[in-house]
């Protein structure tokens, strides 16, 4: 059996969270048994469209790159293959309908996902302005951010008894009438701990900011316009809001749906809790990260295992969808109409400081695309060909995919660039294609403090090299406009979303940010997040610049 080779770190977080307990909460796997367990179950997809697969065979290549950490698959995979719950994608989006069955319903749909250690998103823009009448009843509703409130009670009343802590995305259109109360909400009304929030910017939102003009704000039920709001005023506000608590994010919602791929089956409005996967009610996506540090040779990328290692992934993650337990019916029905995957990386800036890149450059910028192009060629060719032997997703001839002359395609949507902030760890690399956060530092996983030593780093430290400070530079060393450069280059070649976060000084003002915001608008992204450093009360990880 192969050694892994994982960080004490890595083994505490499997020790406390994904190792298999008795029901007396006793440990009854090892890590190897782990990457076992999850490599056979999903493996086994393979004798349902070819009774004699060598499963066995794929088992142990899906084992083999779990083990030596060349690609993981999001967390609810490494939980619950094989186990009780079953259910193995991290991203849920429900709907929200303008009535109190709606709203119940996926309530419950949210405590049933989040039990599986899934994360939902919803958008409220269905729902009536604050003031509206209910009937038959003679009252008026609360609005959209009354029942933001109810969702994130009941995730936080019941987070106990959860595999993690649950995670939401609320989602409102910039032309809902409560769109000002939702974007102060979280400096309104305490925290709101179990939601991120994001509003939907249309393209003539960013229009009516540009030219300075107003903006019209309608009435979700009845279309008619209620009130005009001035476009710069409205992004201001959120610029603020963002300055004091990191929300709301922006989702570009027209950029969003021109990459819709089954536009006949609706609208994209809503994303997972951390933004980087659009999704449709209902549907799910499970994602899983390539480890780009074991992606080299030597100094240089090394592009044939890279399209190896993606093509295994698409074979790994759309068995995925196969034998994913769905916590409602209507997830099983929607996730496997569409099939969506999301493969995306982790370890980019770890590669950049083994190959001696600037994370700020145009080198790392070049890079970026090369690696996700790749990725998404491979993805492409993968998919194909598991099409060829299983058939197109069930929804095909409805996609976007015929009238672009594609004749095969197993997945609607292949790659994402998720936060994977559980996974890295595992892995001991950088998060995503994030900068590395602190060289020497604290991180907070799941509530608990732990002491930070970047391991390259440290091994720089231990063996008297000198530290090249335009190498090792942290999230606050890249600028602002950097952070978006780099987003942008990986979302050039994703079929979904790249999850970043651009990390701002405490200093910044909220014009800068509404200025990025804007600069965001023009870089064909599909959405932003900024962090202030020092804004979040809970702010545990303490930046060491080098600088
Ligand atoms: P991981 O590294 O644990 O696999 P990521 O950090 O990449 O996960 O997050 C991917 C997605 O998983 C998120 O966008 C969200 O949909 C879901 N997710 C992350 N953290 C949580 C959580 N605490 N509870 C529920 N879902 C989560």
């Amino acid at each position: 059996m192969r050694t892994l080779n994982l960080t004490p770190l890595a083994r505490e977080v499997l020790q406390k969270r994904y190792l298999a307990r008795n029901y007396r909460g006793e440990t009854i796997e090892t890590p190897a048994d782990l990457f076992d367990r999850v490599a056979w179950t999903v493996a086994e997809a393979d004798r349902l469209f070819d009774a004699g697969a060598a499963v066995g065979e794929t088992a142990a290549r899906f084992e083999s790159a779990m083990t030596s950490l060349e690609f993981l698959p999001n967390s609810p995979c490494l939980m619950n293959a094989g186990r009780p719950l079953g259910q193995l994608a991290a991203c849920f989006v429900l709907p929200v309908e303008d009535n109190l069955e709606s709203i119940f319903q996926s309530l419950k749909d949210a405590a049933l996902i989040h039990r599986t250690g899934g994360g939902t998103g919803f958008s409220f823009g269905r729902l009536r302005p604050t003031g509206d009448t209910i009937f038959p009843a003679s009252g008026v509703t609360g609005g959209p951010v009354s029942f933001i409130r109810l969702f994130d009670s009941a995730t936080h009343l019941i987070d106990r008894n959860r595999i993690r802590p649950g995670a939401n995305m609320g989602v409102l259109h910039v032309s809902h009438p409560d769109i000002e109360t939702f974007i102060t909400a979280k400096r309104d009304h305490g925290l709101l701990r179990n939601f991120n929030l994001s509003v939907s910017l249309d393209d003539h939102f960013i229009d009516c900011v540009r030219a300075d003009r107003d903006y019209p704000l309608v009435h979700p039920r009845t279309g008619a316009i209620v009130k005009h709001r001035s476009g710069v005023a409205l992004l201001q506000l959120m610029a603020e809001s963002a300055w004091a608590t990191g929300d709301p994010g922006i989702l570009f919602i027209d950029r969003i749906n021109r990459a819709n791929p089954t536009p006949e089956q609706g609208l994209l409005e809503a994303t997972n809790p951390c933004g980087e996967q659009p999704l449709l009610p209902h549907e799910s996506c499970t994602l899983g990260s390539i480890n780009l540090t074991r992606m080299l040779n030597g100094t240089t990328l090394d592009t044939g295992k890279l399209e190896s290692t993606a093509h295994l992934a698409v074979h790994f993650l759309d068995n995925v969808v196969e034998v994913n337990r769905h916590p409602t019916a209507q997830t099983e029905e929607w996730s496997r109409m569409n099939r969506k995957i999301g493969l995306g990386v982790m370890g980019f800036a770890d590669m950049l400081i083994l190959m001696g890149i600037p994370y700020q450059s145009r080198q790392a910028v070049e890079l970026a695309e090369s690696i996700m192009s790749c990725i998404q060629r491979a993805a492409e060719d993968a998919s194909a060909e598991l099409a060829a032997r299983r058939g197109n997703f069930p929804a095909f001839h409805r996609s976007v995919f015929p009238a672009r002359g594609v004749k095969r395609r197993r997945n609607a949507t292949l790659t994402t660039v998720a936060p994977t902030g559980t996974i890295s760890i595992l892995a001991g690399v950088s998060s995503s294609v994030e900068p590395v956060f602190a060289f020497d530092g604290q991180r907070r996983i799941a509530g608990e403090r732990y002491t930070d030593l970047h391991p390259i780093y440290a091994r720089y430290r231990r063996e008297g090299r000198p530290i090249d400070k335009t190498i090792f530079q942290t999230a606050w060393d890249v600028s602002p406009h950097w952070h978006l450069k780099i987003q942008a280059a990986f979302q050039k070649y994703t079929d979904n979303a790249v999850s970043k976060t651009v990390n701002l000084p405490e200093t910044i003002t909220a014009e800068k940010i509404r200025d990025l915001f804007m600069d965001a608008a023009g870089m064909d992204l599909k959405g932003v997040t900024v962090y202030r450093d020092q804004s979040h009360p809970d702010q545990i990880l303490s930046a060491c610049s080098l600088k």
